[in-house]
Parts: C-alpha cells; sequence; structure tokens
C-alpha cells in the first residue's frame, strides 16, 4: 500500500499550517509547508543580490539554489547551502517580497515540480517511510497534487485571520498587509478562496485548532476507508 497524500490549501491566518502539522504529528506522516519553497527561493535571491524585478535571473536561481527540506512536522526545517534558516525565511523582509517569487511565471513552475517531487518521494519512502504527507499551500489541491487522496480548501473570515496573525506579534499595518495584501497578490496566479471540484471546506473562524484538526483526521479516515 502507498502512503496518503492530504493537501491542504487556503489562505494567510486560516490555520492551515498549524493544522497540518497536527495531523501530520498523529497520523505520524511527513509535513510539507510549500510555502517555505517561496520563501526560501526569496530568501537566496535577497542574498545573492538577484533583482526580483528580472524573471528569468529568479528562476535561474531557483535552478540552481542548494536547498534541502526537513519535514519532520514536530521540528520542520528549510536549509540553504546547509545553514538552517528557518527563522530567516519567517521575517518580515520575506514575508513583504515573497509574492514577487510566487508570482514570477517563470520561476513558480519550477517551485511546483519541486513540490510535486517532494510529495512523490514520501508516497515512496523519505522522512515518512512511504506512510505519506500532509502538504499545504495555496494550489496545492488543484495544480501540485489534484490526485491527492485528501483535498481540502481552509477558510476564514478576513477579519479573524487578521487577527490571528496579529496575535503572534507584529504590528498591525504589517500584519494587514501580509495577511490581505500579500493575498491579492498571490491571487494573480493562484486561485485558494473557492474550493475546486472534489476539494472540500473546512471554515475555522468559529472553530478551535482541535476542532480543525479533528475535521482533518475525519477526512483523512474516510478517505482511507
Ligand atoms: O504559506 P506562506 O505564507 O509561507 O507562503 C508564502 C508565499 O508563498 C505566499 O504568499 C505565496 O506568495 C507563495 N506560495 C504560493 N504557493 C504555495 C505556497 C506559497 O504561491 N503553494
Amino acid at each position: 500500500m502507498t502512503g496518503i497524500a492530504i493537501a491542504i490549501d487556503g489562505p494567510a491566518g486560516t490555520g492551515k499550517s498549524t493544522v497540518s502539522r497536527e495531523v501530520a504529528k498523529r497520523l505520524k506522516l511527513a509535513y510539507f509547508d510549500t510555502g517555505a519553497t517561496y520563501r526560501v527561493a526569496t530568501l537566496a535571491c535577497l542574498r545573492e543580490g538577484v533583482d526580483l524585478a528580472n524573471a528569468s535571473d529568479v528562476a535561474a536561481m531557483v535552478a540552481t539554489m542548494n536547498v534541502e527540506l526537513i519535514l519532520d512536522p514536530a521540528n520542520p526545517r528549510v536549509l540553504l547551502d546547509g545553514e538552517d534558516v528557518s527563522s530567516l525565511i519567517r521575517t518580515d523582509t520575506v514575508a513583504l517580497t515573497v509574492s514577487k517569487v510566487a508570482t514570477n511565471l517563470e520561476a513558480r513552475p519550477l517551485l511546483q515540480q519541486m513540490q510535486r517531487d517532494v510529495i512523490a518521494a514520501e508516497l515512496e519512502g523519505g522522512l515518512s517511510e512511504g506512510r505519506g504527507v500532509v502538504a499545504e499551500g495555496r494550489d496545492i489541491t488543484t495544480v501540485i497534487a489534484p490526485e491527492a487522496d485528501v483535498r481540502i480548501l481552509m477558510t476564514a473570515d478576513d477579519e479573524v485571520r487578521v487577527a490571528r496573525r496579529a496575535g503572534e506579534g507584529a504590528d498591525a499595518a504589517t500584519v494587514r498587509q501580509a495577511v490581505l495584501g500579500r493575498d491579492k497578490t498571490d491571487s494573480a496566479v493562484s486561485s485558494f478562496h473557492e474550493a475546486a471540484d472534489g476539494v472540500l471546506t473546512l471554515d475555522t473562524t468559529d472553530l478551535t485548532i482541535e476542532e480543525a484538526v479533528q475535521g482533518v483526521m475525519d477526512r483523512a479516515a474516510e478517505a482511507r476507508a
């Protein structure tokens, strides 16, 4: 039996990362945050002085960057040239620039292929030893893993999403831009506000994390039955 692929899509602040990690822990699956691939590509470009407006230069950096993803849900990490950059890719500098890489139509297909390869590797072996993966991020239920066993679109009201991110620390204007502004820019290249055919919607506006985790676990159990 090959492993299970659980794909979770949706905009920022819906709880998809927290919920995906927790489900991966409970089911002993790998946890794949696809946003990290865009973030590390952005960091690589910033470090090397690549002009983010130059689509080909950015794509060339993506094609050659030396990235390792550690898909442990208890301690997910991203290495760039062997250095742990897991915190660096979460800074405001990266958060406010990452859409430039994500909307780059030369770089995006390269990162999408990387994501497909990561998922395929976990269904055969990898960190999960073939048990499978919870993969989260925009496009995951449609473009990257349309064949996933479970496909879920997580949603939540805009104000709730902003409030959740604000609770994590940064000032209000930065949070609003990082959540709603980024969604708007990202919408140019991916659709993550409406569920595609066969994709289940999970509205987390009024759910606790535990309830949302349970919602995904129930769907995974149904898919396996
Ligand atoms: O999910 P996260 O906030 O880490 O994603 C960072 C950015 O990477 C998003 O704003 C989006 O621009 C891009 N992204 C994407 N497709 C994905 C995951 C992330 O375009 N599957």
